[in-house]
């Protein structure tokens, strides 16, 4: 091991220069992302074990991990082969058994009756009372007596090939340069660790890698205890400094002001059949009051199902077209583009304003047509997939970026999408659309970059749509209702969906469940709609279902988001307990957009877990986006919640944003304070935290 003085900065001293690590072990710390002895320091126990005393056999119960001492009083093998061995063990309180399914034949030799053991394991109720299954165990002579341990044990994260053993090697040596003065800089300001009456880096550290005796092990392990708050707090803070860092880089950049000139957005507003709800026009002056400005706006607009974003996105979409420039609408579906194309077509026309659509599947002559009129600036709307940004696609003079229903949208891809619209020295606006409702404390922390808007208000006249749960025992009588509806004059959706992910698997389902139905309702005119189908496939079902040709829509999820048709007033989803609660909540959205009261029937497979059972609950009981959201938090963690397991964005090493929400306040008040009082220490915080994250801009 390297001899550490006051000057060896423990965040540039590679884990190669500890003793024991050669090659292989320094790329085994490297896959958990520990390079330098910093890194190993923030590599946190995951839970501890206390084998700093020895148990009488009388005080311990079922659960309890602990060491116990005593005498082999009998030794029996029970059926089921040579391999098996039963151990009574005896101290001056009490008796247990010690249980092996796999012994070799040495350990069967020293296993005797008389000899004295220590072990350690996890105490059970089996058939003859209180049993340990394989504990560790060790023999000792009844005159030599081992010493216990005199910190709680860590257990780390780990990896295949790196055993807890090695961690604890390991750690002491860091920490041992810890203590004999390696600089690991206290970044935070004395005034904030006292405020919040935090122990020192150094402390936290010691503490948190090797408790004392008498540390709760139980607030330990929940995370609560104030060294790990410490620790959480500091790379909470770090998260939030970068974010705000990067918005305010982005704020410094230009971008062509969009000022409202109140031409075409009055014209368009008189041709509206309806008035903007209260939250809309809110919203909306938000947004031009940053459209309107030379640094490029950067809002997210939360507004659940049917709230009505469209409308305030055309709204937006007219302010820059009114000052000469070009929008781009970017939808994450080919369905989804479609129906704003013609959404967006139906509503400009009228204006003299040219829209275009840009997908995936468009033949060759269109296509060139199409980016024609995007290249010399005739086509001022122009909608697609991510199409919109592929090479071969020049705008004449992009001001505006729309981005619909991003529910996945790490800030990685937050970052792509700023680079690409840039057009010399200037950067397009950016509005970003999510029915997916972020909790207040999560958007401020994982969206601290983005300015944000929420519309709070469905338009009036909504009846509130009525969940109903069933096992698919009863599909005949759903069948029943289905038919009913459709030749009342209503519209119908009935969703397949599957455990495999495969497509191929789903539209199949689909396929076979349009097949089903129109055997068995002749009178009922029925589509089917699936992601295999071409554009001009699923662009005529769609029209037809929209125009009443259709009562009956058999679909995939691919309906899930956007998909606008009021007179549909029912929807059936089969596997319901497949799905996340968000992406119920968006289908269900489909319906309840009429004035007509509106029905969904969830219905399951038998049997149902008690989550499952729980999560349908949820459904039945609310239709409020924001309490669902919270909920599914609960249920299922933010990761999965925002998205964000696919792109491996909220990369934090220790902290929980769900566990920790608690520190959220303070964590953006301790920002505040640092970039007004404290920016000196902003930089290295970042780096020590984020040293990975090259998304997160220069520092
Ligand atoms: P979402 O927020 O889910 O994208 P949409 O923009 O698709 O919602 O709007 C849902 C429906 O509500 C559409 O049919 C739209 O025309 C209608 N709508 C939007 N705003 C209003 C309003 N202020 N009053 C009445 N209907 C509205
Ligand atoms: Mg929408």
């Amino acid at each position: 091991m390297k001899t550490v003085t006051e000057t060896t900065d423990l965040s540039l001293l590679p884990c190669r220069s500890l003793r024991g690590v050669g090659k292989s072990i320094a790329d085994r710390l490297s896959h958990l992302g520990i390079h330098c002895v910093q890194d190993l320091l923030f590599h946190l126990p995951l839970r501890y074990q206390d084998r700093t005393r020895i148990y009488p056999i009388s005080h311990i119960v079922p659960g309890d991990h602990v060491v116990i001492e005593g005498t082999i009083e009998n030794v029996s093998n029970p059926i089921g082969g040579r391999t098996r061995l039963v151990c009574q063990l005896r101290d001056p309180t009490g008796r247990i058994h010690l249980r092996f399914f796999y012994v070799n034949a040495s350990q069967r030799q020293t296993l005797q009756t008389g000899v004295r053991v220590r072990c350690f394991g996890e105490v059970r109720r089996g058939s003859l009372g209180l049993e340990m299954i394989h504990p560790e165990y060790r023999i000792h002579a009844e005159e030599f007596i081992p010493d216990v341990e005199e910190n709680l044990t860590p257990i780390y994260p780990t990896t295949d090939g790196l055993s807890q053993q090695m961690f604890r090697k390991l750690t002491d040596q860091a920490l041992v340069m810890l203590a004999s003065g390696g600089a690991l800089q206290d970044i935070l300001p004395p005034a904030l660790l006292q405020q919040y009456a935090y122990p020192s880096l150094k402390e936290a550290l010691h503490f948190v890698h090797r408790p004392p005796p008498d540390a709760p092990v139980d607030i330990l392990i929940e995370k609560e205890h104030i060294s790990q708050k410490r620790l959480v707090f500091e790379e909470l803070l770090a998260h939030r400094l970068s974010l705000l860092h990067l918005k305010r880089d982005f704020q410094l950049q230009k971008a062509f002001p969009l000022e409202k000139k109140n031409y075409l957005t009055t014209q368009f507003l008189s041709q509206l059949p309806f008035d903007l709800t209260k939250a809309q026009s809110r919203v909306l002056a938000d947004i031009q009051q940053d459209l309107a400005a030379p640094h490029p706006m950067l809002r997210l607009v939360q507004g659940d199902v049917g709230s009505g974003k469209t409308v305030v996105a055309a709204l937006a979409i007219l302010q820059a077209v009114e000052n000469g420039f070009q929008c781009g609408l970017l939808a994450p579906t080919e369905l989804l583009t479609e129906q704003h194309y013609r959404t967006f077509s139906q509503w400009l026309t009228p204006l003299d304003i040219e829209v275009v659509m840009l997908s995936g599947q468009m033949k060759t002559a269109p296509r060139r047509l199409a980016l024609e009129a995007i290249a010399v600036g005739r086509a001022k709307v122009v909608i697609g997939t991510h199409a919109l940004f592929q090479k071969g696609v020049d705008f004449n003079n992009l001001a505006l970026i729309v981005v619909d229903e991003q529910h996945r949208f790490g800030v990685q891809q937050r970052a792509l999408l700023r680079e690409k619209g840039k057009f010399n020295d200037h950067y397009p606006h950016q509005l970003i659309m999510t029915a997916t409702p972020i909790p207040r404390t999560l958007a401020m922390s994982v969206y601290a970059d983005l300015d944000y808007s929420v519309i709070d208000e469905l338009p009036p006249g909504r009846t509130p749509v009525t969940t109903t749960v069933f096992s698919n025992t009863r599909r005949e009588e759903i069948l029943h209702r289905v038919r009913d509806a459709c030749t009342s004059g209503r519209q119908a959706y009935w969703v397949c969906t599957l455990i495999e992910e495969s497509e191929v698997l789903q539209c199949q389902a689909a396929e076979n469940t349009a097949a089903e139905m129109r055997e068995i309702f002749p009178e009922v005119q029925i589509g089917l709609i699936h992601g295999r189908l071409k554009s001009q496939e699923k662009e005529e079902i769609m029209a037809a279902f929209k125009k009443g040709e259709l009562q009956l829509l058999v679909a995939t999820t691919v309906i899930e988001v956007g998909v606008d048709v009021p007179n549909a007033s029912l929807m059936v989803i089969e596997n319901a307990e497949r799905l996340g609660l968000a992406q119920l909540h968006q289908l269900r959205g489909r319906v309840g957009r009429g004035a007509v009261a509106s029905h969904c029937v969830l219905m399951y497979q038998t049997p149902l877990s008690s989550l499952a059972k729980e999560r349908l609950a949820v459904m039945r009981e609310t239709t409020n986006g924001f309490k669902i959201a919270e909920r599914d938090l609960q249920l299922r963690g933010p990761g999965e919640v925002l998205g964000t397991r696919q792109t491996g964005d909220v990369s934090l090493r220790i902290a929980d944003l769900l566990r920790d929400d608690d520190l959220l306040p303070a964590v953006e008040q301790a920002a505040d304070h640092l970039l007004a009082h404290h920016r000196e220490a902003i930089a290295p915080l970042i780096k020590r935290w984020l040293r990975d994250s090259a998304q997160y801009g220069h520092v």
